[in-house]
């Protein structure tokens, strides 16, 4: 018989780029392109408070069989959100620092997803409204929270700005996941590594499957290699019961061109439960498998190694699966 597991996927996607319907040199013609000839499964067009672009890129995409669903990137002065999967526009102009509840809240009644976008990017002046300014109180009406954007996340201060602003929503409680954004608005440079987005699901990616590994948490982000990490049959997003569980752990390297002039290679595996280094052992087998036991809270995964000239970088971060009493 076969297993559930068997049947996992994983499928690199992009959540945030931008075309000339905003601030970005692509046209939606070229990033559709780019998009494809990257390797891309599935891509969102985020373009700022405005979802004009999406009907011809879906037309494309559906061409080129990349997966996409309406997206913007709701812009203000005080912060920047990815809204994934909404079915009309929610209106950004009066939002306040002390009102983004009440906004996210008419987003999440749009059907929307909600990313927040470089959280830690500098603001005023160099970048009035990039760095995240909104006061939220009800931090699970935020489905994910960016702490990789643009390329070379791994060089930026803000991007550990952000993963420690991630770890303590999670230490806290909140069940949210950390993203990735290349925020593409023209080719980069051959000297820029990027960061890549893999969403599990089972079968085929659809608008639909793409939504669900969104809202689950059901994806990891990586400058290169790839995962496959399950603790018992369960995968990332899953929540199970405390417990000692097997786990299986499996580093792969990368299979997407793009990262080939980066040489991106793990060597060692964190586990990371409710906030603490549970385990740090290197990479020695192809396959790594352990025992946990596991508390209420979460767990999670990280790869470390190496890449460009760098030996100790982290690579790969992976969204927790949550444990339950
Ligand atoms: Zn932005
Ligand atoms: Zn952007």
């Amino acid at each position: 018989m076969k297993r559930k597991e068997d049947s996992m996927k994983q499928y690199a996607v992009e959540l945030h780029s931008h075309t000339n319907h905003s601030d970005a040199h692509f046209t939606v013609a070229e990033l559709c392109q780019e998009a494809s000839n990257f390797g891309y499964d599935g891509l969102i067009l985020t373009d700022h408070n405005t979802a004009s672009g999406y009907p011809e890129f879906k037309k494309l995409a559906d061409e080129k069989g990349l997966v996409t669903m309406r997206g913007i990137e709701w812009t203000t002065y005080f912060g920047h959100m990815l809204v994934h999967g909404a079915d009309y526009l929610v209106d950004w102009r009066d939002a306040q620092p002390t009102t983004i509840d009440y906004h996210i809240q008419e987003v999440k009644n749009a059907g929307g997803l909600v990313g927040i976008a470089h959280p830690y990017a500098i603001g005023s002046p160099m970048c009035t409204g990039c760095h995240w300014s909104f006061e939220v109180e009800n931090w699970k009406n935020v489905d994910y929270i960016e702490i990789w954007n643009e390329v070379c996340p791994d060089e930026s201060l803000s991007s550990w700005e952000a993963y420690a602003r991630w770890t303590h929503l999670l230490d806290q409680g909140y069940r949210i996941s950390a993203s990735a954004g290349r925020d593409w608005h023209r080719l980069e440079g051959l000297d820029k590594n990027p960061a890549v987005t893999y969403i599990e699901t089972v079968g085929q990616l659809t608008p639909t499957s793409f939504r669900q590994a969104l809202e689950k948490g059901a994806f990891y982000l990586t400058l290169g290699p790839k995962l496959d990490w399950q603790i018992g049959s369960h995968h990332m997003g899953d929540t199970i019961p405390t417990g000692i569980y097997v786990t299986n752990i499996q580093a792969k390297p990368f299979d997407l061109p793009a990262f080939t002039p980066f040489n991106p290679r793990a060597n060692r595996v964190k586990i990371i439960h409710n906030g603490e280094v549970y385990l740090d052992i290197p990479i020695t087998e192809e396959k790594i498998t352990l025992s946990l036991h596991l508390q209420p809270g979460y767990v999670r995964l990280e790869l470390w190694g190496a890449i460009k000239d760098k030996t100790n970088e982290l690579l790969l971060v992976s969204n927790p699966i949550y444990i339950e009493k």
